[in-house]
């Protein structure tokens, strides 16, 4: 078999140039591995170049233990990785490889130039300058094994012909599920699962809320700043946050929604009840409310509209929305508002009830959740515990986070490890 090997030309093969493919990929040849990285569309990091809405939030600078903290799934699994090649170390990674950063709000680290283009190519130079050979527009179709060893992998190359490449170390890293335009169609859960790994099931996360809230049609295109929301699931509040929150055609957005929809998304599979209760005054208590409408009204002329006064309070596109849930008319004169009707504008500015009814699909997710099962996967060495020489790094694991960078260094945490090809 060693003999064998020897003959093989390369000592790695590593499917999918995303970020944790190219990372391991860069990695292994860096340490003097022949390298054969493959992938299926033509050209490397599709999702590295939109990640952060084309900006790449490259990774988080807090401390390990908030870090850790922010890790949804198996943090405990990924520690290692983490310990190996941490936030600090791809900081360092990518001012080394010529981009600068800058450390933003919340710790978010991105490119100075604010170009996602600017990682995905200093990945790629990584690989090419380290002598990886690189098969764009291949997809391989199958990991192949003997016993518990793998020995190579089959594929479709660019001319649509079936081929086969022997060696003895393959890693995983084609991604996950969602936003599959760029490339993660789930492959690899299928290459997992033949080989006797379980998937835990996948779930769209960081994936927008779809409410069947009457007014939502109405409110269109709205991003609010600094507000608090609540979910609730069977009526019983479990996450709270703080924020940007957005209203668009796919749903309830935005950072605060994104980061609940990990919880709403499972409890909604599991039939469960959920509601997101907007404060959109979070920084007023109720009286500081009243007495703020009461100065309002006192300061407007009796014959000015109820919409008017909304006005003064929320941004134009929730004025309609919020009377109609008020059901009070825009149009009805200010002077002519009851004391009842005041408290039950301040009751929806501290609290809009959202019913959640259902979540976009993976082609809107940040990432998905479920995947390989960790404990099939040793966190010192990324490599199976079923099949010798098959290693997985990245979204394909059942590993995801929140967002803030989280989910990129997941991927090159997890890909520095598995391209170090320890034993
Ligand atoms: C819109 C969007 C914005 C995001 N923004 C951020 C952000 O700012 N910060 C952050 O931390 N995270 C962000 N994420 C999440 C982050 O981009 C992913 O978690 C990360 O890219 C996962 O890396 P990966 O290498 O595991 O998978 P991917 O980047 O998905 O790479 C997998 C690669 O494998 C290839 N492949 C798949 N199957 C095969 C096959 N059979 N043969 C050959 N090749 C194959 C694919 O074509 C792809 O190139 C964002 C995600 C999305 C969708």
């Amino acid at each position: 078999m060693e003999q064998l090997e020897e003959k093989q030309p390369y000592d790695v093969i590593v499917i999918g140039a995303g970020a944790a493919g190219m990372m391991a990929a860069g990695t292994a040849a860096r340490n003097g591995k022949r390298v054969l990285l493959v992938e299926k569309m033509e050209k490397s990091g599709r999702k590295v170049r939109i990640s952060g809405k084309g900006r790449c939030n490259v990774t988080n600078a807090r401390p390990a233990e908030e870090f850790a903290s922010q890790v949804r799934t198996n943090a405990e699994f990924f520690a290692p990785a983490f310990a190996e090649f941490n936030n600090r170390a791809a900081i360092r990674f990518f001012e080394r490889q010529g981009v600068k950063l800058d450390i933003e709000r919340g710790e978010r680290v991105f490119p100075k130039s604010g170009k996602a283009w600017d990682i995905a190519n200093a990945l790629l130079d990584y690989c090419v300058d380290n002598g990886v050979r690189i098969l764009y527009d291949t997809r391989v179709t199958q990991i192949l094994t003997l016993g518990d060893k793998v020995f190579g992998i089959r594929y479709i190359n660019k001319r649509g012909f079936e081929r086969k490449e022997e060696c003895a170390q393959v890693i995983v890293a084609t991604g996950g599920v969602s936003y599959p335009a760029t490339g993660s169609t789930g492959d690899g859960y299928a290459f997992a699962a033949d080989l006797g790994h379980t998937v835990e099931p996948l779930r769209p996360s960081l994936t927008p809320l779809v409410s069947s809230h009457p007014q939502i049609g109405y409110i269109g295109r709205l991003l609010l700043r600094n507000v608090r929301a609540t979910l609730y699931v069977d009526n019983e509040p479990v996450r709270e946050e703080f924020g940007e929150l957005g209203f668009s055609e796919r749903g309830i957005e935005g950072a605060v929604a994104l980061r609940m929809s990990r919880d709403a998304v499972d409890a909604l599979i599991d039939e469960r009840r959920v509601k997101l209760v907007v404060d959109l005054k979070p920084a007023l208590t109720e009286e500081i409310l009243r007495d703020r409408i009461a100065r309002e009204r006192a300061e407007m002329e009796t014959s000015e509209f109820f919409g008017e006064l909304l006005r003064k309070l929320v941004p134009k596109q929730l004025v309609m929305p919020l009377a109609q849930e008020l059901d009070i008319h825009s149009k009805t004169y200010v002077g002519k508002i009851t004391e009842a009707e005041v408290e039950r504008l301040i009751r929806t500015l501290k609290g809009w009830t959202f019913p959640v009814t259902d979540y976009a699909p993976f082609e809107y997710a940040v990432v998905t959740a479920g995947g390989v099962r960790c404990d099939e996967v040793n966190p010192y060495t990324m490599e199976s515990r079923k099949v010798r020489g098959l290693y997985f790094a990245g979204e394909v694991l059942d590993l995801d986070a929140n967002t803030g960078g989280y989910n990129l260094q997941i991927a090159f945490s997890t890909g520095r490890l598995a391209g170090m090809l320890k034993k």
